[in-house]
């Protein structure tokens, strides 16, 4: 039986060995931290299980909705409509509805009906493959006018890209308006976002039992060092000891995966090691205070140290942390930044006054317990024409592939792109008589 290895038990690990399990090969799952899950992972915090970056299932979010089919858990996804506010020059403004939009007083009628054409425009209009090119700031003046973009679009982009924003492509805007947009009821409605009751703690297990069930094998707490071609073989190197199969297939980041298989050409590396990715250092606080009904408010705010703040509370049933509200302040960043690096007792203090901001006399008494949590690589900054230089799949090394979430083209980073990503990938790898993988046909809920 064909051994495969697959590296990285994040979404797109986890997604990859179940695949191969249900073809019949023999799986070896490999991750450096002791649990499975990535960027899903959940952690404890004041008691209760939650995920310590904060996640939603869109309605349009088939390949998350039947995976969760796949471990029966589509009768525990709840859907509920959500609300939307904006901070801007220090007020909180509603901006769920279009009767929120037009009452906005930021922004005149003629800045409104331009923004109003931008959403439309990017969810409906035009090729993709021709904003891969247009910088993203060209594109929001030309249809949003220069005003709007300083005052909403900017600050905005500046919140989840950092300094480098400008150089971000056309199309980064529009595949996130597009994902935003397809969670909206009507033009009227506001949106309707998902969560499955006990987060992905519940989902992980699922999956776990899932992956045991199919025989994979789960090597955790063992980070990988090297990954080596030989002549029949491939060879993992671990932080302590190795591994060998017929293959391997990594899903780790681009830059990871070029450091860490030194026989890759100088040319793959450079392929590789070019996406510069953004990161996340992400405050979680749970409160014994409601702050408000909109699960996310969107910060158009310069002197806000935060990309904005999602309050779980106002999407998932409350009983689930204990009666608190589970606020996250994230704020994306390159892990060579100094927001990275500053102590959480720093990020701490200031997720605190940053709500005081916005709620009046929040303060420290009204935390019950506060974590931070950090991950290097979130998704590759979407640099002008990126999409025309995705990391491959296959790689000079026959029986190594990469499959990873970098190879999303224009999406912004999510559970169902990653697990499309995975599936284009190894339908890809299906057609190479080295990996001998067969098509499957994957029932998807509903149709694109
Ligand atoms: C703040 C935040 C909010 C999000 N919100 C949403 C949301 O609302 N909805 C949604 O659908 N998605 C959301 N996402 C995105 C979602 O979490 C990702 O799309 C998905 O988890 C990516 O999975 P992955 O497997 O590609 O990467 P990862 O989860 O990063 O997995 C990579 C794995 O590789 C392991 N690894 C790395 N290096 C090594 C090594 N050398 N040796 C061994 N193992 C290694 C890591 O430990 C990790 O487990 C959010 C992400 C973040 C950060």
């Amino acid at each position: 039986m064909t051994k495969t290895l697959v590296v990285g038990a994040g979404i797109a690990g986890l997604v990859t060995a179940m695949r191969l399990a249900k073809r019949g090969e023999s799986v070896v799952l490999v991750d450096g931290e002791s649990s499975i899950g990535g960027l899903t992972r959940p952690w404890e915090l004041g008691g209760i299980t939650w995920d310590r970056f904060y996640h939603v299932v869109l309605g349009g979010d088939l390949e998350t909705q039947a995976l969760l089919q796949e471990v029966g858990l589509a009768s525990e996804l709840r859907f509920k409509p959500v609300k939307t506010s904006l901070f801007i020059e220090g007020e909180l403004y509603p901006f769920s509805s279009m009767l929120d939009f037009l009452a906005f007083p930021e922004l005149g009628i003629l800045d409104k009906l331009r923004l109003a054409a931008t959403i439309t425009h990017a969810r409906y209009g035009g090729n993709e493959e021709r904003y891969e090119w247009e910088g993203v700031l060209e594109y929001l003046t030309r249809w949003s006018g220069a005003r709007t973009v300083e005052r909403i679009w900017r600050p905005l982009l500046r919140a989840k890209l950092g300094d480098h924003h400008a150089n971000a492509s056309a199309a980064f805007i529009r595949a996130t308006i597009k994902r935003l947009q397809g969670a909206r009821r009507g033009a009227v409605g506001g949106e309707r976002y998902g969560y499955v009751r006990g987060g992905y703690a519940r989902v992980l297990a699922a999956l776990e039992q899932r992956l045991l069930d199919l025989g994979v094998e789960l090597v955790l707490g063992r980070r990988v060092r090297e990954v080596t071609l030989h002549d029949r073989y491939v060879r993992v190197t671990l932080e302590r000891g190795e591994l060998t199969a017929d293959r391997a297939v990594l899903t780790l980041p681009s830059n990871v995966c070029a450091a860490i298989c030194p026989q890759l050409s100088r040319l793959e590396r450079r392929t590789l090691g070019q996406d510069r990715y953004v990161g996340v250092v992400c405050v979680s606080l749970l409160v014994n205070r409601h702050l408000g009904n909109a699960y996310v408010t969107n910060v158009a705010d310069a002197g806000f140290p935060f990309t904005g703040i999602i309050n779980m509370s106002a999407l998932v049933d409350r009983r689930e942390f204990g009666g608190c509200d589970l606020i996250y302040l994230p704020k994306y960043c390159a892990a060579d930044e100094r927001s990275f690096t500053q102590s959480d007792d720093v990020l701490i203090a200031q997720a605190y006054r940053a709500l005081g901001r916005i709620f009046r006399n929040f303060g420290p008494g009204d935390v019950v317990a506060g974590r931070v949590a950090r991950a290097p690589h979130v998704f590759p900054f979407p640099r002008v024409g990126r999409a025309q230089s995705l990391p491959p799949v296959r790689t000079s090394l026959q029986r190594v592939a990469i499959v990873n979430s970098g190879r999303l083209r224009y999406a912004t980073l999510n559970v169902s792109d990653t697990i499309r990503v995975v599936d284009e990938a190894l339908d890809d790898l299906a057609d190479d008589p080295t990996w001998r993988l067969v098509r499957e046909s994957r029932a998807l809920v509903g149709s694109r």
